[in-house]
């Protein structure tokens, strides 16, 4: 494996440090204490020297999109940074359960019965499970991974039976070309009402808000690592 070059993985770190830059702005202007903002890298379809020059950045939680990818990324780069954290952010494909119940550090992405039912069986033969977020589909886009918000009650609940202090928050992603301020409320007073501490919500277009809105982790790509290469 070759290193980045120096210039681009400078190009990383400066990068970050804008975005903690302004999610610190934010914070302040949100009257909430710094540092109650995490920020999660998210590295789907960059390569793993774009995550090991973040890593270098001192940058250690991380989002994939895709289990397999995530399984060919990052055994490297825990191996070099233990204290790396992998958060997996992508919908999730029942028969997936099993490899990211082993690989991953949180699952954001928890949004079905037969998910839940899935990853409880995984993690029972495992011995391990992640810390969970169930995803809503606050916009109740039919394409779109989350459970439907009129279902969202029961389903925190069941997971919150099954899984107990595993299921720590709420991860959303608003519906493109909408005002997503409102999606971001909405998740909050959803996660208060279920005595969650955490709301995973805003990108790279939309963290500002989402901070303004209470949230306490931003998935944050495109911003640090650049555009994304084309999909493989
Ligand atoms: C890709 C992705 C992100 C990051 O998006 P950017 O706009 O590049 O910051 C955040 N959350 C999820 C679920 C994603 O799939």
């Amino acid at each position: 494996m070759v290193p980045l070059e120096g210039t681009a993985a400078a190009a990383i770190a400066e990068r970050l440090a804008k975005v903690q830059a302004s999610m610190d702005q934010a914070t302040l202007e949100a009257h909430r204490p710094l540092g109650s903002v995490k920020l999660l890298a998210v590295s789907k379809f960059h390569p793993v020297e774009s995550v090991l020059a973040a890593c270098e950045a001192g940058q250690r939680l991380f989002g994939e999109n895709r289990v397999q990818e995530a399984a060919t990324k990052f055994p490297l780069v825990k191996e070099r940074w233990p204290e790396v954290r992998l958060h997996i952010i992508g919908a999730l494909q029942t028969n997936k359960a099993r490899q990211a119940a082993a690989l991953a550090d949180v699952l954001e992405s928890l949004d079905r019965p037969a998910l839940a039912s899935a990853l409880e069986k995984a993690s029972d033969s495992l011995g391990r499970l992640p810390i969970l977020y169930v995803q809503v589909n606050t916009g109740a886009e039919p394409q779109k991974a989350g459970i439907a918000l009129e279902e969202a009650d029961r389903f925190i609940d069941d997971c919150k039976k099954r899984f107990g202090n595993h299921v720590q928050g709420l991860m959303a992603i608003p519906p493109q070309g909408q005002d997503p301020a409102m999606h971001f409320r909405l998740l909050t007073e959803l996660a208060t009402h279920h005595d969650l501490p955490v709301r995973s919500m805003g990108m790279s277009g939309d963290y500002g808000a989402a901070i303004r809105a209470g949230s306490t982790e931003v998935r944050v790509g495109t911003a640090i690592f650049g555009p994304r290469p084309l999909q493989l």
